[in-house]
């Protein structure tokens, strides 16, 4: 990343606090000025204190700057501690803060960016950091405040030692060390020593990114096999087939790995520090000559000798600071370009502002035109040319071999995907151009993977913190699922699955589709569709569901994806899919009239099962 990307990524960073606590930056601001002028207090006054026991011994005198000495240094500590606590409890909630930056793009973000490949990589990368690194606000604005204190440090140290320096530039040139010549020397050989300790600062920081990147891809794997053993549904692949060695293989490799890596980065980390120490002792080793060659003339008091002294440790230990960090505020800069890729991604979809008619009598009518689709970075067409119209009213079967994009097809009509070329309309009219959500909410799906969440039975059904109970169990029962609410411990307050409570019920998968039936049936919107509703549902499940199908969704329009074409022939209208395209169209008998047809081969070769 170069110089300019990471300026901008830092500058993103800022942007983005700028909504957050104004306390940040009063804590950080005191923090960098009492972290810097803390040390140097006692110097100064201790500087003092010995001139004036080498001058004119005042008592008084002495008394003040004793006084002076214990209450400022004093002060000053107690405000950069101070200081120091409000500026981390503020960093913890910018962690916070940052977390719910993070998860409202990831639940507002489109669908579609969510399988793209690029923005999946941004999000697992930037979730690493998050989880080990205590986010990027943090380290951000930890290594500025240091980064910053360095330089304050630097800054005041110079100012201290300066009246001492213009007493070196007195110059009478009547020997070398009476010349500025040394003044320069000395200047010239810290500043050399900390070019050199940038450059080394520079290595290490690319040998440090390198291990980084490393760890953090291992650690990716370890930490799934660590929770993939955990995970007691696991358990039961484990046993049946035997794969204990195996995972035990994978996750001793990614551990060992893990470990290797952490120690490498340790020992790079340890002999960085160690060759920063070497250099920064060099620099106060060049102040220390200096000032022993100068004395010698006579120069320094004993005072400045103090003074010099103490603010040369400072000045090294600022020089070391301001170039360590400055590669640490670099890669900070390379961790937050993963947040600002996933914040800045622009949507992808129009989003339409024509607000959707809300209808009683559900006169919805939709049409794909001529639609082609292509998922965003491929290069197949999984649907081309495709027409279709939804009959209002209509309960419509839609029939297909896997991958004949029967469940792209319900993606568009969501508008998950918008399509690559062509047209759906609603009403006549482009479904880009209505409002996205408004357009969205007409909509009921249960897809083959749909998703329960781990809260409260109710409010997976309802979506919502406050619902209409009554209408909950309705839908419950025409789910076929009331009677198992009722006999839970908590009924529908019951939590499901033990992810968090280890009072969480568990259910079936038959359960879970039912769950997800009554939430499709709660939403009570004019398009209910069923992407293959009932595969993990016993037979006798399955046929009560079928029966009350019609009862289910009433007038609405509804499609239903199955591979039991038998399932269908209720249905007033069945599409048959083959290579992303509607080869036949109409009802179970018109189909099965064509012997030749895609219909009547699926079901020929279906039936053969059942009929013995
Ligand atoms: P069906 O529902 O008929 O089984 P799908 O609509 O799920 O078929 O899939 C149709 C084709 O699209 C398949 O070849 C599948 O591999 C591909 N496909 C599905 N989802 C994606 C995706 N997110 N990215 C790329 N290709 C996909």
């Amino acid at each position: 990343m170069s110089f300019r990307e990471k300026i901008s990524c830092i500058a993103f960073a800022l942007k983005l606090c700028r909504g957050f606590s104004k306390k940040l930056y009063v804590y950080f601001a005191m923090n960098c000025l009492f972290g810097a002028a803390a040390p140097l207090v006692p110097t100064w006054f201790s500087a003092q204190i010995v001139d004036e026991l080498a001058g004119g011994r005042n008592v008084k005198k002495l008394i003040i700057l004793g006084v002076l000495l214990a209450v400022l240094t004093a002060g000053c500590e107690f405000l950069r501690r101070a200081s120091d606590r409000g500026f981390y409890e503020t960093l913890n909630l910018l962690h916070d803060f940052e977390g719910k930056v993070f998860e409202e793009h990831i639940v507002g973000a489109d669908y579609e960016l969510l399988e793209d490949a690029d923005y999946q990589n941004a999000v697992k990368s930037y979730k690493i950091i998050y989880e080990n690194n205590f986010g990027i606000y943090h380290n951000m604005w930890f290594y500025s405040k240091n980064f910053v204190q360095g330089m304050l440090a630097f800054l005041f140290s110079m100012i201290i030692i300066w009246p001492s320096m213009r007493e070196c530039f007195a110059i009478d040139n009547s020997s070398f060390m009476s010349s500025w010549k040394p003044i320069i020397i000395l200047l010239a050989a810290v500043a050399s020593i900390g070019i050199v300790m940038a450059v080394i600062g520079h290595i290490y920081s690319s040998t440090n990114y390198r291990i980084n990147k490393k760890i953090s891809s291992t650690f990716a794997k370890f930490k799934y096999w660590f929770e993939f053993s955990e995970k007691y549904m696991n358990g039961k692949e484990i046993r049946i087939y035997r794969a204990q060695k195996l995972i035990k293989k994978q996750y001793s490799d990614f551990a060992d790995e893990y470990y290797l890596y952490s120690a490498y980065f340790s020992d790079v980390w340890a002999k960085y520090q160690g060759i920063l120490t070497v250099l920064q002792m060099l620099i106060m080793g060049c102040f220390y000559l200096f000032v022993a060659l100068k004395s010698r003339e006579g120069v320094f008091s004993l005072g400045s000798l103090v003074l010099f002294l103490g603010a040369s440790a400072n000045i090294a230990e600022a020089i070391s600071l301001i170039t360590s960090i400055s590669y640490l505020l670099g890669m900070s800069a390379d961790h937050i370009s993963y947040l600002k890729r996933i914040v800045e991604t622009p949507p992808r979809k129009h989003i339409g502002t024509l607000p959707v008619e809300k209808r009683n009598d559900n006169q919805y009518d939709i049409e794909f035109k001529n639609v082609s689709f292509k998922y965003p970075g491929t290069e197949t067409f999984v649907l081309k040319d495709f027409n279709a119209k939804l009959q209002i009213g209509h309960h419509m079967a839609v029939v297909g071999q896997n991958g004949s994009g029967k469940t792209t097809f319900i993606k568009l009509l969501c508008r998950l995907y918008d399509v690559t070329d062509g047209e759906i309309t609603l009403n006549g009219i482009n479904i880009k151009k209505y409002d996205l959500k408004e357009y969205m909410s007409l909509f009921s799906v249960v897809f083959q993977d749909f998703q329960l969440f781990s809260v409260a039975l109710s409010q997976n059904v309802t979506t919502s913190l406050e619902y209409d109970r009554e209408k909950l169990f309705e839908c419950l029962d025409k789910a076929g699922i009331s009677e198992r609410v009722s006999k839970m411990p908590n009924a529908e307050n019951s939590i499901i699955y033990k992810d968090f409570d280890e009072n969480g019920i568990e259910i079936s998968g038959g359960e879970a589709q039912k769950i997800a039936l009554a939430r499709a049936l709660y939403k009570d919107a004019p398009f209910v569709i069923l992407d293959e509703p009932t595969s993990a549902l016993d037979p006798i499940s399955e046929f009560e569901i079928y029966q009350r199908f019609g009862n289910f969704v009433g007038d609405k329009t509804a499609i239903y994806i199955s591979h039991r074409l038998s399932s269908c022939r209720f249905c007033d209208e069945i599409l048959v899919f083959d290579g992303g395209k509607v080869v036949q169209q109409g009802s179970h008998d018109s189909l099965m009239q064509d012997k030749g047809g895609k219909y009547y081969r699926l079901w020929s070769a279906q039936s053969q099962y059942y009929i013995k």
